[in-house]
């Protein structure tokens, strides 16, 4: 039973059945093909395992993706880029900044492959991924038939896309093609982005990096899966109570009513962090699990971590925050049980 630990950076100490990697479509769909009994089993297809915790042994393949390629043609007005699934994200958007290939700059240093980046619709500093996609490349794994999803068809939304709902586990994502207009206002409006003063997009990059290495852990020291919290968007009256017995809980309006005047209509997101900071998590351990001391929505694994001892700290985190505002927070993370994807 191969190990599984050193392909999720949160790296448990857990195994599967079998782990193949594949470098084109007709290499996968060979190895997708010679599952036997497919319908009774369990198929994960990895990236870079940054979004995905295996919480135990998986009873199950792995098909680690490696298609690679990145090829680039302009015309007056835009650039355009079609990647490789299996290209490293951070390697990528380092690679656009040297071409001048401007608009990942927010971006920079997410973990993980391209191919997973439309997924959850990665975003960072005030920048989400569908913003720059054109198109999506993707293959049926029953089929093989090859398909290309525009940007509209692939229902992107706040860490959201189509293909955790009508197509998850059902397409595998070959390429992503990126449109980038050569002009484009940059987005500084995040905090210590806003402080930059005359801001260029390789200021911007440069300033992202030094924020996330200052603040998240680096996967390859300290076990994790970034933000195990989505943040929550609340109407607007369960942000108001939050208010009134709380002094300045941070908040984005992320949908406001037509009528401006209908607040209840607005919708809020609250930071995760400050709700479980709250609760009284932050810097907390529970077994070899750590609710992250400087970002609190990270959670780790001091070394030794068991799924269990994941599992349990979620699930206090979620209890303790429910109890105290009312709110319920969902994983960001991918979390993973003997047969695929479980829900806490
Ligand atoms: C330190 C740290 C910081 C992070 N910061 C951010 C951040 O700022 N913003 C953010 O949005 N995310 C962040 N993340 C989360 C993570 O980096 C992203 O979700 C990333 O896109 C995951 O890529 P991956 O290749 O590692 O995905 P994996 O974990 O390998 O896969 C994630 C999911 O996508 C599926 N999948 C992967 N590749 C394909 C494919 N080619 N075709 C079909 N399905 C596929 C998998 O089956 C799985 O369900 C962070 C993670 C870490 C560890």
């Amino acid at each position: 039973m191969p190990s599984l630990q050193s392909y999720s950076t949160f790296g448990l100490s857990v195994s599967c059945d079998s782990i193949e990697s594949f470098t084109d479509v007709p290499s996968f769909l060979s190895l997708y093909n010679s599952i036997e009994n497919r319908a009774d089993s369990a198929v994960y297809i990895l990236g870079g395992g940054s979004n995905s915790i295996f919480t135990e042994d998986f009873n199950g393949k792995i098909l680690v993706n490696e298609i690679k390629g990145i090829s680039h043609f302009d015309t007056e007005t835009h650039h355009y880029l079609r990647v490789g699934a299996g290209e490293n994200w951070h390697d990528f958007v380092t690679l656009c900044m040297k071409e001048k290939w401007y608009g990942f700059e927010n971006l920079a240093l997410i973990p993980g492959s391209v191919g997973a980046s439309p997924i959850q619709n990665i975003g960072a500093y005030g920048r989400e991924v569908n913003a720059l996609i054109d198109n999506v490349e993707c293959v049926f794994l029953e089929t093989g038939e090859q398909v290309l999803l525009s940007n509209t068809d692939c229902q992107f939304g706040y860490r959201d896309s189509v293909f955790k709902h009508a197509l998850a586990n059902k397409v595998l994502i070959t390429h992503v093609n990126f449109k980038l207009p050569k002009q484009y206002a940059l987005e500084t409006s995040y905090g210590e982005l806003a402080a930059l003063t005359e801001p260029t997009p390789e200021k911007v990059y440069s300033k992202v990096i030094e924020i996330r290495k200052s603040k998240l852990p680096d996967p390859s020291e300290l076990g994790n899966a970034g933000s195990f919290f989505k943040n929550p968007v609340v109407r607007h009256s369960v942000y108001q109570a939050i208010a009134d017995e709380y002094n300045s809980v941070p908040h984005f309006v992320v949908a406001q009513s037509a009528d401006f005047s209908d607040t209840e209509q607005s919708q809020i997101k609250i930071p995760a962090a400050w709700l479980i900071d709250q609760a009284g998590f932050k810097g907390k351990t529970l077994n070899k699990v750590r609710c992250h001391p400087t970002q609190p929505l990270v959670l780790t694994n001091l070394g030794g971590a068991t799924g269990s001892d994941v599992i349990t700290m979620a699930k206090d985190i979620i209890a303790s925050v429910q109890d105290q505002f009312g709110i319920k927070l969902e994983p960001e993370v991918r979390l993973l049980g003997s047969k695929g994807l479980i829900s806490l």
